[in-house]
């Protein structure tokens, strides 16, 4: 499939499913060797794109580590600052633990700085961040990102867990918005 309508828009083949697969081996070897022999890292997934990236990345893992899922809400507050947003899903313990947040993808880094935020309380003793996908041109802050799979152009894609307004999570390959 070189093409993909979704909803309203159509999506070119962007990046395939072989590119995906070695640029994640390639990451987890890099978070392999990088952690100390005594240490079981405790990986987490953003949900909800980053399901497919999770899969393939701990079967490319092949050392002992642990694994959860997390997701950002938003609430209302009831402060000034209006919207916050809250980690659903943390249900174990991360102090003393070395923990490595797997991302799909990192755009205006916003979502990484919540995280940043909301980690900096569980008193972990290390953080990691790995993404598969970063958009250079758009990354705004000043944050640490360990790991990074393939970096991209400033272009919408979806696929591989990433959706358009709900569809095309299943799809194996990365599609980018085309212009019209
Ligand atoms: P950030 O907070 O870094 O701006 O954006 C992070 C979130 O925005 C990602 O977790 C993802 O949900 C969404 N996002 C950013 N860029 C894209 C994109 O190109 N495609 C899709 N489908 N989602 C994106």
């Amino acid at each position: 499939m070189d093409t993909v309508q979704l909803h309203d828009k159509q999506f070119q083949i962007f990046i395939s499913k072989d590119k995906i697969k070695k640029a994640i081996a390639h990451l987890a070897l890099q978070v392999m060797e990088d952690m100390d022999d005594q240490e079981t890292p405790v990986f987490i997934g953003i949900l909800n794109g980053s399901f497919m990236f999770v899969a393939d990345f701990v079967r490319e893992y092949k050392k002992d580590c642990h694994l959860s899922f997390v997701k950002l809400a938003s609430y209302q507050g009831t402060n000034s600052t209006g919207k916050i947003k809250q980690l659903v899903g943390v249900n174990e313990d991360l102090k003393g633990k070395t923990v490595v947040i797997l991302e799909d993808i990192i755009d205006t880094g916003n979502t990484l700085a919540e995280i940043y935020e909301i980690f900096r309380e569980q008193e972990v003793k290390q953080l990691k961040i790995a993404t598969l996908f970063f958009k250079p041109d758009v990354f705004k802050k000043d944050l640490p990102i360990d790991y990074i799979g393939i970096p991209i152009e400033d272009r919408f894609i979806v696929g591989y867990g990433l959706d358009y307004d709900g569809l095309g999570r299943n799809l194996p390959d990365v599609y980018q918005l085309m212009n019209n």
